[in-house]
């Protein structure tokens, strides 16, 4: 078995990571609060003290992270592992990133005989757990094809789009379709209730048309029983709106919608709801009646 190492443990990477432990992997961790490995420790897993000491313990290295400027810092920075990663080894990035940041961590990795898989995924904090994610990975097939053990036991399905970049892309679109569509959503629950009509029949009538997309049945429990525990904080679909905004920018299109999705959420995150579900936008707009 390859010799793993992984970066960044939050929500979404101590149940990757989890998960790759039960399947016999030896796993070198570090997450910047240790607090957050104590699970894994426990199970076996070796702790580095800093992201440098787990390039150099690792043949494939995954990382967790939340946002680009924390990717680049921990990758990068004093004590980062990019420039200690064994030559010819495997850097997984899947934290959602835009795609001309995925491009340029690409570039740099290859200036340093590092092969480079671009692979966010799709699911939250459920299907992370059960192992059941969808990985969107752009990059060389060879290498995809070395890291894909490593998939199949993190998600149910990878898909394999091309080169560096792509991953990032479609990763960006789907978010995109996903904060627009719960604010579409969020919108006509909220005058379906004013108008007098109840909630149920609102969920059991508007969930039913094809107009509403489907995740809204997903998160229908959460907006009926009003329990806003992070599975996807809302201050991460803001960031996803802003890597969208940038990658409109870099492509000279216009977005409009999705700017004023993205400072629907913007406003929430001022107002408090940053580390609650992205679904309590609902919430936030109900009070805004
Ligand atoms: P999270 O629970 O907030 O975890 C974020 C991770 O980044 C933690 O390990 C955190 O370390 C680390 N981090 C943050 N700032 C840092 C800094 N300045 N220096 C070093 N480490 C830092 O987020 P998550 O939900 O797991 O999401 C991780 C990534 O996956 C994000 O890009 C997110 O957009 C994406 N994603 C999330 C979901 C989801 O449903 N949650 C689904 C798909 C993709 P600490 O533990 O010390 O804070």
């Amino acid at each position: 078995m390859k010799k793993i190492g992984f970066i960044g443990l939050g929500i979404m990477g101590c149940n990757m990571a989890t998960n790759l432990q039960k399947k016999g992997y030896r796993l070198t961790i570090y997450n910047r609060t240790k607090e957050k490995a104590t699970e894994l420790i426990r199970h076996g897993a070796i702790w580095a003290n800093t992201p440098k000491e787990v390039a150099k313990n690792s043949e494939i290295l995954i990382t967790m992270l939340s946002t680009p400027e924390v990717v680049q810092e921990v990758a990068l920075g004093t004590n980062g592992f990019l420039k200690n990663m064994n030559k010819g080894s495997i850097w997984i990035n899947s934290s959602t990133v835009n795609p001309s940041f995925t491009v340029k961590m690409g570039v740099i990795a290859q200036k340093n005989h590092i092969r480079y898989l671009d692979a966010p995924v799709a699911g939250t904090r459920g299907p992370a757990e059960k192992g059941e994610l969808l990985f969107l990975v752009g990059g060389k097939t060879e290498d995809i094809q070395e890291a894909s053990p490593l998939f199949d036991i993190m998600g149910k399905k990878t898909l394999s789009l091309g080169k560096i970049g792509n991953g990032a892309s479609i990763k960006m679109l789907i978010n995109q379709l996903l904060g627009q569509s719960m604010v579409a959503f969020t919108e006509a629950l909220i005058m379906g209730e004013a108008m007098g009509i109840p909630k149920e029949t609102l969920f059991n009538v508007l969930l039913n048309t094809p107009v509403v997309a489907p995740v809204i049945t997903a998160i229908r429990p959460k907006l009926e029983t009003n329990n806003y525990e992070a599975n996807f904080p809302l201050k991460w679909i803001h960031k996803d709106l802003h890597l969208s905004s940038i990658s409109a920018y870099e492509q000279e299109i216009t977005a409009p919608n999705l700017n004023i999705t993205k400072e629907i959420f913007a406003q929430a995150k001022q107002q408090g709801y940053g580390e609650l579900d992205f679904t309590s936008i609902y919430q936030y707009l109900h009070t805004k009646k």
